[in-house]
This record gives C-alpha cells, structure tokens and sequence, in this order.
C-alpha cells in the first residue's frame, strides 16, 4: 500500500485532504505540494504521512507537484500552526494560510534570498552631483550617494524605487549587488546606561534564556522599555540567536526600526502588511535560513520561521491589532507564548497599560512581572486633572478651563494636543425643526459629516452621500452639526488660535504610509502648535514639547455595554496622557466629562493604571467575566432577520446538554444592522476552558451540517475580544 499525504488546503472546511504522492520525489511533513481540487489546483501543505487513507484509498487522486525537496515549514511551525487552527478554529488550511507569504502560496519555486544592494557607479555619483536626472529617478540617486542600501531599505524610503533602479541601471549610473559593501555595517551606536530597575529586567529575562519563561514588563511609556527590548537583543545576537519584536501597528515602526539598526549594527527585517509580497517572502525566508536575525513585525509576523530562535517580545501587549477580527481569528500575542514554549524561549510583554489577561496570568503566578517605574527623560510624571463639563458654556465641546489651558501652553512656546476620538466633522447631522437626522441606509445609525469633503459618511460601512442642503423630511434649511469630530476641533482651535499652527491627525489626514510621521516631522521642537487627533496621536514619534493634552469628552467609552469598554478607555487615557511632559518639561493633563464622579475615572486618576486594572479585575471577578471565565462567540449575518434568527435558534438547539455551559442568546449582535445585513450572535461561557473546548469542534461540525447555515455568513469567534 503507498503512502498517503494528508494535506492542509487553502479552503475554509475543517478538514484535511488525502492524496496519493506525486510521481516525482519524497513529500515531507511541511512541504508544500500542488494537488487537484474539484476543478483547480491548489498548493497545500503536508500535515502528515500515513500508511492508509482516511476514505477508501482506491478514490484519491493523486498529488500533481511536490514543491519543495526540504520542508518549508519546520517542525516547530507545524505544530504550533495545528494547535492554533485547533484552539481558534480555524480551517486547518487557513492557518497554514496565514502563516505562508502570499508568495510562497503560488505554484512556484522558492524566490532567491540573497540580499540586493544597491549603489551609485561613477557615472551614477556624476549625475548626482550634476542634478541631471528628475523625479524618482533623481530623489534614488540622492538616496544613495549618501551610501549603498540594501533593497528593503530603499522599499521603505522611496515606495516604487524599483522602477527608478531599473531606468537608472540601465543608463549605467547604478549597480547592484548580492552583499553589502563593508562600509554599510554601521557601528553600534552607544546605549545610555540603564538604571537599576532595567539593569534588573534585562538580568531577568537573560538569566531565562534557553528555556520558556514568560515575562511581563509593565512601565508606561517613555519609561525606557525599549532600551530593555535593545539590550536584551544585543544579548541575544552575541548568542548568536534570533530576535522576534512584535509591534502593533505599523505606524509605530519606523522609529523603532531606526533605532534597532542604529543600535545593533545588524539588518533588521520589517515584516508588515504595506511590503510588497515578493519583499514579504524574501524576508520570511531569510528568516527561515537563520540570515535574518531580527526579526520587527505586526500581527501576522508571528508566523516567522526562528529555527535559531533566543527571544520573543510583544510590545504594547494590550492592543487590539493583534487579534486578527476576521478568517482565521488568532491573538498574535497569545500564539506568541504558545510559540515562545514550544521553541523554549522567554518571551517578554511589555505595555504601560497591561491587559487584565495578563495582569491575571501574572497575579497567578504564570507570568513574572517586571517594573519600570522612573521615567529615564523626563522631570515627574504628567499632573492629571479632571474638568466637570456640566454647566459650563462649551465652545464647539470646549470647556473656557480647557481653552484656557492651551491659550497658557501656546503662549509658553509648548506644544498641546487635544484629544478626541472621532473623526469627521461632528458625529450627527440634525434637522433644528424636525428632529430628523442623517442616518445611514444600511446600517441606520447615524451618518458623521465630514464638512470639508461635503460628504455625510457612515464609519461602519463606508456608505457615502452628498450633504443635503434642506432637510428631506421637512424641508427646512436648518440642519445643525451636534457634537465634535476632530475637523470641527481643528477648525474652532484655528479660529481661537489664528497665530499658531493646528495640526490635524487622524485617518483623514494620514492617507498615506509615512504621512504621520511627515506631519509630526514639521512641527519644530522648539515652536508653539496645537495638535487635535484621534488614537493615532496616542501613541508614535516622541514630541519633546509637547507638555499639555486635554482629553475632550471620555463619557461615551463610560456608557458602553460592551465590557471590556473600562479597560479600554482606561489604557486610552493613560497612553493619552503619557504623550505629555515626555522630555525635561513637566507636562499636564486635562480629562474633560460629565461624570467627574464616576468610579473608574477617580481611582485611574487618584491612584493611576494598575490600581484600576486591580478594581475592573475584581469586577470581572465577581460577574464571573473574561480572563475568569471563556468565551466563545457565534456570529451570523444575512439579508434576511429571519434567516440569522432561524440559524441561531437551531445552533442554539444543537448545543449538548452540559451545565457547565452557559448560553446568552441568540440575540441581536450590539449592531443589529450594518451594511444592509441583519446581524445576530450567540454567546457560550464556561469556567473550565477544557470543557468549552471539548464541545467545540463537535458543535462547529454540526452548524456547518445545519440548512439554515446555507442561508448565513457565520463565524466562531474563540476568546472574542468585542461582543
Ligand atoms: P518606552 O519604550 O518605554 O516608551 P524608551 O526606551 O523609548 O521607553 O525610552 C524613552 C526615552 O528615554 C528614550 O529617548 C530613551 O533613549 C531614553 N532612555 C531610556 N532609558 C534610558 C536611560 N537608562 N538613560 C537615559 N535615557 C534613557
Ligand atoms: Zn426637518
Ligand atoms: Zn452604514
């Protein structure tokens, strides 16, 4: 009897596929191999090798093209991939997925590793210095002839340089070659000494090196956990190990990675989602030949092969990014530890506003908490203050006390930043003589002006229209703006302030990769500006002049039914108010609200993060709710209601009786209608996440066998992290 490959395929059916070997060559677990399916060919990867097949063997068909002689995916990956496609119930296929390059899922040979560099010849430095050339092609030559660089440092200077390269190659005035010139390997740059408490931190996780042991640093920013990130890595480089640095967001990156190949003299790979999927693949598998040593990425870049691995970090542990909210829905950080066990290596979380899970695992006894609580940089941390904006005459949601404030910054030469986070105009468009308001057609929420565009557009579905010049219901002409956005803030600080620059930051102002960093890079260090911004001014490029924020309006994150929204609005405010006073400058934060006296806020303010953090843990506690119990979340959507209902009601039914399982639903999903489809959920909890699991795949097996779930989109969502 031959043997038969069972094969993980790109499809969303959770199972796995049998096939014959091909006629040339000898398949391994974690190469990948082409088969027929139905009318298509696919390219899968071997799970597994057995002797017989799992249906009659006599009906396979057989694979038509092994892929690669070696396997592509260590044994390490394949195993860490099966438990992850097991824990989040993933497609066994859609793992495997997720964690291959786009470019190393095609029916093609392996792309060449080797590194690219580029540099100028004589004739290139010639008509550099002559300024001969225009466009792309003159912005490249500048580029180099300050030295040559490598490919994926020219990628992230000049998008689009190729094009350029290839013009200017061809001209002769560039060459490439396959290793850098000895004068790219730049020196290390000097670390500042680290104080005592990163002096510790850093010995703590060093002593762990070669075995699995979880850490977590806990110290706001600008406390200096990068520099324990640093010299961690550096520790791990003359170990002659891999490094695996996880970041949140890409726009967080080009600071960070500036800093690593500054410090460490080394190539950093910058995995993300913006890089090209050729330079996507060449840098996973540099990786997988140990030539990428440090490794910098967002969620995804947790798949990375690290056969040489010596340390994984998470920084900003608590972030949302890292949840993957649709297809495969994994928690980048979580399979980070998963990864770090099976690799026997200590992996570190860092965050100023750790996540109540890992505030859990580290109250009992799993994780070692490691704390930063001097500032290095600046004088003391922010003062915090909050302002009741009951009764009070605001200007455009502006409090005279918060204006006030930024009038004395300004005037000081220092830099504020206003807070508020909600892009547009204002949130809702309302007709003074009706009470008709805009509202969005598919979702029938209501639809957020954007003045400057004369748009009315719905943040939930994108739905766009023309803002109407009288009111459609009554016909009359006075249709009011309630409510702020930062466009209306930007404009009403502008009118306020007309002698000092106001800068907007938020996703309309940020189309483009760099431009966050471009905006915040014309803001001197020395000059007065007022900054208005959505989260994305939380966090990022450091501003040393920046000494006041006011926070304008926290009260929706205070109502919300969704009950994590504490711990989120907590970590906001502090990440918020952590961009003041960064630098030698004692700096200032302003909360404004209607609830001075809400809970929440005055233990965050009297007694700061972690104190919080400890009263919404005993909460969560008390009402038996996540990290304390586990959830897992049904989704489905149709265009019908009474589609989701029926599918729901018969999910519902075929749940197996077990009172360790407690059900809520099914009910309308917190947005009942979005883009035109009728949403509805259901919620399983269970205290033991054994018996939560054990009923699972069953139970996803028998929705996929329902009538009704023909009829919906439906999805599982294990540990969901919004309801
Ligand atoms: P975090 O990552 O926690 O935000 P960083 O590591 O970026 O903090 O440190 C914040 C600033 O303080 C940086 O400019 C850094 O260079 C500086 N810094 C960090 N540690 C020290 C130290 N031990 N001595 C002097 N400066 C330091
Ligand atoms: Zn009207
Ligand atoms: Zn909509």
């Amino acid at each position: 009897m031959p043997a038969v490959l069972r094969v993980a395929l790109p499809v969303p059916l959770p199972s796995l596929f049998d096939y014959l070997p091909p006629a040339a060559g000898e398949a391994r677990v974690g190469s990948r191999l082409q088969v027929p399916f139905g009318r298509h060919r696919l390219v899968g990867v071997v799970v597994a090798i057995e002797a017989e097949a799992a249906v009659d063997g006599g009906r396979l068909k057989q694979a038509l093209r092994l892929l690669d002689d070696d396997a592509l995916l260590d044994a390490e990956l394949m195993q860490t991939l099966a438990w992850a496609a097991d824990y989040w119930l993933g497609a066994p296929g859609e793992a495997y997925a997720n964690a291959l390059p786009l470019a190393l899922r095609e029916a093609k040979p392996l792309p060449p590793i080797g590194d690219e560099y580029w540099s100028l010849t004589g004739a290139g430095q010639s008509a550099h210095d002559a300024g001969s050339r225009r466009g792309g092609s003159k912005a490249l030559l500048a580029l180099l002839a300050g030295g040559a660089l490598g490919a994926q440092e020219l990628g992230e200077r000049q998008p689009g340089w190729r094009e350029a390269a290839r013009r200017l190659a061809a001209a002769g005035l560039l060459e490439r070659s396959e290793r850098p010139p000895p004068d790219r390997r730049l020196p290390p740059s000097l670390a500042p000494p680290l104080n005592d408490e990163q002096q510790q931190a850093v010995a703590a996780v060093g002593a762990s090196f070669g075995r699995y042991h979880p850490f977590l640093l806990d110290g706001v920013t600008g406390s200096g956990k990068t520099e324990v990130y640093l010299a961690l890595i550096e520790q791990v480089l003359a170990r002659g190990q891999q490094a695996l640095l996880l970041v949140p967001e890409i726009g967080l990156a080009p600071q960070t990675v500036r800093r690593l190949r500054e410090r460490l003299g080394v190539s950093v790979e910058v995995l993300h989602s913006n890089l090209s999927e050729g330079d996507r693949a060449r840098a996973w598998l540099r990786a997988r030949a140990g030539s990428a040593r440090v490794i910098l990425g967002t969620r995804s870049a947790v798949f990375t092969p690290l056969p040489q691995a010596g340390l994984i970090i998470v920084d900003e542990e608590h972030d949302s990014a890292y949840k993957q909210q649709e297809g495969f829905r994994y928690h980048a950080r979580d399979l980070a530890l998963v990864r770090a066990r099976a690799l026997g290596v200590p992996v570190l979380l860092g965050s100023g506003t750790p996540s109540l899970e890992s505030l859990a695992n580290a109250e009992a006894g799993r994780y070692r908490t490691l704390h930063l609580r001097a500032r290095p940089g600046a004088v003391r941390p922010p003062q915090v203050q909050i302002i009741d904006m009951r009764a009070q005459r605001l200007e455009h949601g502006m409090s005279p006390a918060l204006l006030a404030a930024v009038a004395e910054t300004v005037a000081r030469g220092e830099q504020a930043l206003v807070f508020r986070n909600r892009r547009g105009y204002a949130p809702v468009l309302l007709c003074h003589a009706c009470g008709w308001h805009a509202a969005c057609p598919r979702c029938e929420r209501p639809l957020t002006l954007h003045a400057g565009r004369r748009q009315l557009i719905c943040h939930h579905c994108d739905f766009r229209q023309r803002v109407p010049a009288a009111c459609p219901a009554c016909g009359a002409g006075d249709l009011k703006a309630q409510g702020q956005g930062t466009e209306r803030l930007e404009e009403a600080l502008l009118a306020q302030f007309p002698q000092v620059p106001v800068l907007r930051v938020d996703r309309e102002t940020t189309r483009r990769r760099d431009s966050f960093e471009q905006l915040l890079a014309t803001l001197g260090d020395e000059q007065p500006a007022i900054l208005v911004g959505t989260q994305m001014l939380a966090k990022g490029h450091d501003l040393p002049n920046l000494t006041m924020v006011t926070i304008v309006g926290v009260d929706e994150g205070l109502h919300s039914i969704d009950f994590r929204a504490g711990e989120r609005l907590a970590q906001l405010v502090v990440q918020v108010a952590g961009r003041a006073g960064r630098a030698r400058k004692p700096g200032r934060v302003l909360l404004q609200t209607h609830q001075p006296e809400h809970p929440l806020l005055r233990s965050l303010l009297a007694h700061g993060y972690a104190a919080a953090a400890r009263e919404l843990l005993a909460e969560r506690r008390l009402i038996r709710l996540p990290p304390y119990s586990h959830q897992v979340l049904l989704r489905a959507e149709a265009p019908q209601r009474e589609l989701v209902e029926a599918f729901l009601a018969a999910a519902n039914a075929a749940l197996p009786p077990d009172d360790r399982l407690q059900v809520a639903g099914p009910m309308p999903a917190p947005m009942p209608l979005r883009a035109g489809r009728h949403r509805g959920q259901l919620l399983l909890e269970a205290a033991s996440r054994q018996a939560l699991h054990a009923m699972l795949r069953p139970w996803q097996v028998a929705l996929g066998a329902l009538p009704a779930a023909r009829k919906v989109r439906w999805s599982l969502d294990v540990d969901p992290i919004d309801l």
